[in-house]
């Protein structure tokens, strides 16, 4: 039920279709964003919305996507689609993909196609994962080839690697995977960027092999705010082992401690005070209260 804004028009939900020949469909060439509206006293207020759409246009300029809608009238969208469906703590897809006027991998000629579809989501995680953690395997699968060029982008064909990877955690008893880059360095998880603690600092990968994310920025921001020092380096598995206390933030993930990598507990093997701290200045700032 309820209606997605496509190519400019709000259309019934059941009828944003596309037909079986669309490019992205084969190619996976597309660009797309992960946005939340949390409720608030004001009403449905969207998290960082132009944060999101300015990567989503970065997204689209790394992929050579023609963008036909300026940021404007892309956040414009994303706040219509709230309201027209009247939600209150929702979860927003804006995606980016071609058309179907013609295959072939040259991509000339096609019409740049954009949704924004919008659905009640309170949870991804569920309560129980935000407070005792969930467990975490060292996947096989790496970020590697278009992944590591293309990690700045959310792009559709960059998924294929973490599906692989998600599976393979749940096939191996755990809820989530960490990617590690070609040189075995900590990347992030599927959908995730990733934390470490130890001794009262904060570590967390460099951008160099993952997504810039919003939520690790915001939680950055935080810790700073609070006086912990945050350094963005290079993270061996080992490193990872031996931590104090370890998370993973991602609008749909929040902040998720981690318990367990590769059946070795960290730290307490509960939800550390630092994880705990920022989890719950994540949770006003999102709501719309001070962090302070
Ligand atoms: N890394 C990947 C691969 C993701 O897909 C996401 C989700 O958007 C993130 C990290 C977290 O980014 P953000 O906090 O902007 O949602």
């Amino acid at each position: 039920d309820g209606v997605i804004w496509f190519d400019g028009e709000l259309v019934p939900w059941r009828d944003a279709r596309v037909h079986v020949l669309t490019h992205t469909l084969h190619y996976g060439m597309g660009v797309f964003e992960g946005v939340r509206a949390y409720e608030t006293d004001a009403g449905a207020s969207i998290f960082r919305l132009q944060d999101h759409t300015r990567r989503l246009f970065r997204s689209a300029k790394i992929m050579n996507i023609p963008m036909p809608y300026n940021a404007d009238e892309l956040n414009e969208a994303q706040r219509l689609v709230v309201r027209e469906n009247n939600l209150r703590h929702a979860y927003l897809r804006p995606m980016v993909f071609y058309g179907s006027e013609g295959m072939g991998l040259r991509a000339e000629n096609l019409t740049t196609h954009v949704i924004v579809a919008s659905w009640e989501w309170p949870s991804y995680m569920s309560p129980e994962a935000l407070e005792k953690g969930i467990k975490v395997n060292t996947s096989s699968y790496t970020r590697h080839h278009v992944n590591i060029s293309m990690c700045k982008a959310k792009a559709n064909g960059n998924y294929i690697n973490s599906m692989l990877a998600l599976q393979e955690a749940v096939r191996n008893g755990c809820d989530e995977a960490l990617l590690l880059d070609p040189e075995g360095y900590v990347a992030e998880g599927s959908g995730e960027n990733f934390f470490i603690v130890r001794d009262g600092t904060i570590y967390t990968p460099e951008l160099t092999s993952c997504l810039d994310g919003i939520t690790r920025d915001t939680v950055i921001e935080l810790a700073r705010e609070c006086g912990y020092r945050v350094v963005e380096k290079r993270i061996t598995r080992d490193e990872v082992y031996i931590a104090d206390e370890a998370f993973f933030t991602g609008t749909a993930a929040e902040v998720v401690p981690i318990s367990e990598l590769d059946g070795r507990a960290i730290g307490s093997g509960r939800r550390g005070p630092i994880t705990g701290r920022l989890q719950s200045l994540y949770f006003e700032v999102v709501h719309g209260r001070s962090a302070a």
